[in-house]
């Protein structure tokens, strides 16, 4: 058995390393590192891809959340709403423009932003709503873009953990994460489902105007070269990631088919375990499984997580500290929110290895090693 790994990025590499190999040399012969043709390439196969208008390629996801609500024209101390039960970039970004960060709850069973518990956290100053399609998962997207219009709010959809996943309306109207909202942003970090080989983001909108401030605050707020209209930020995508995520796109659905594949075979293993909860999946979601997350109650989980490193098993807690406890919310009054349901689950959680090449016979002797620590504690 291959030794395990939370994301094994190398066996992927090799599957498609003829391709990568002569795409990268491609670029290194053509030198053209920054903005070379890839970059428009790979763009516009992914705006084909999720049926959107614009793909506006940045340096990373971050980066992407940041542009995205520069171009939204945020106001110091105006509110955006997000979940705390995330990773940290989402709402640094909202305190980093000095904009005010509002937590709010998720659901227990997707993880994701609770529609229901939104309406209450909006106040006069709000402008913004943040959702993120946690491990894969989509947000029920629906009520939170009927609140949206009704207070009229943007909407800016965190898809780093989602590409590729998508969302179905109640009249049967399927679409892909991150092209719902206003703006929708992802990550292109290399453990992510569409990942490249060092750092890479991009943004997503149906909006001419929004798509053209966008490009503009990405490169130094430059509207011809040499003439800057408004404040921006230096944020490309490189050519070489470029050329890489251009081969791996059409291999997507096939990747993420595999998760999904991965996920089920999980599901069997802990099927009907008492003290286990499998990830959930809302009938609207076509889930991506980012991460595989189990709910585990009764259990000793550091224990647990120590038992599993001993047999040579990684395991992961996203996230140890949810945001809105985080040292860096403390000024914002991070702590004065009420969000029993997120610190429940920060309590919970224990991530799997989860990714494009896992085995059956890993995945067995996984969940047999989670199970006898369980069964036995
Ligand atoms: C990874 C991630 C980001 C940030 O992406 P980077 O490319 O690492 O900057 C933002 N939000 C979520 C939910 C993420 O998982």
């Amino acid at each position: 058995m291959q030794p395990i790994q939370m994301v094994d990025l190398r066996t992927q590499y090799h599957h498609i390393k003829d391709e990568v190999d002569k795409a990268v040399i491609d670029v290194l012969e053509s030198s053209a590192f920054i903005n070379g043709k890839p970059v428009t390439d790979f763009s516009e196969q992914l705006a084909s891809y999720l049926g959107v208008r614009h793909v506006i390629p940045c340096a990373n996801g971050t980066d992407a959340l940041q542009i995205a609500m520069m171009a939204l024209g945020l106001q110091p101390g105006d509110e955006v709403i997000t979940p705390s039960f995330t990773y940290v970039a989402t709402t640094e970004v909202v305190a980093l423009l000095r904009l005010t960060p509002v937590f709010v709850e998720v659901e227990p069973d997707t993880f994701c932003m609770d529609p229901a518990k939104l309406e209450a956290a909006i106040t006069p100053r709000t402008r913004a709503i943040v959702p993120v399609h946690l491990y894969g998962h989509a947000v029920n997207m629906e009520p939170v873009l009927d609140i949206a219009r009704r207070h009229n709010l943007y909407v800016v959809e965190d898809t780093a953990q989602a590409i590729g996943g998508s969302y179905t309306f109640q009249d049967g109207t399927r679409k892909m994460l991150g092209t719902m909202g206003h703006i929708g942003c992802t990550s292109f970090f290399p453990s992510k489902n569409l990942g490249c080989y060092g750092d890479g983001g991009a943004m997503f909108t149906n909006d001419d105007e929004l798509a053209r401030k966008m490009r503009m605050i990405a490169n130094h707020g430059q509207s011809v070269r040499y003439y800057h209209d408004m404040v921006g930020c230096n944020s490309r995508l490189d050519t070489l990631q470029a050329a890489i995520l251009k081969i791996k796109l059409p291999k997507l659905d096939e990747y993420n088919e595999a998760r999904i594949a991965a996920a089920n075979r999980y599901d069997q293993l802990f099927a009907g375990h008492p003290k286990i909860t499998t990830p959930y999946r809302a009938p609207y979601a076509r889930h991506v499984f980012h991460q595989y997350t189990l709910k585990l109650e009764d259990v000793d989980r550091d224990g647990l997580v120590q038992h599993l490193a001993s047999q040579g098993i990684p395991s992961m807690i996203y996230y140890p500290v949810p945001v809105h406890r985080q040292k860096m919310f403390e000024s914002f009054g991070g702590a004065a929110f009420e969000l029993p349901v997120t610190d429940w689950l920060t309590e919970r959680v224990v991530s799997l290895p989860m990714h494009t090449e896992l085995t059956e016979e890993q995945q067995a002797f996984i969940a047999g090693q989670v199970l006898d620590f369980i069964n036995s504690h």
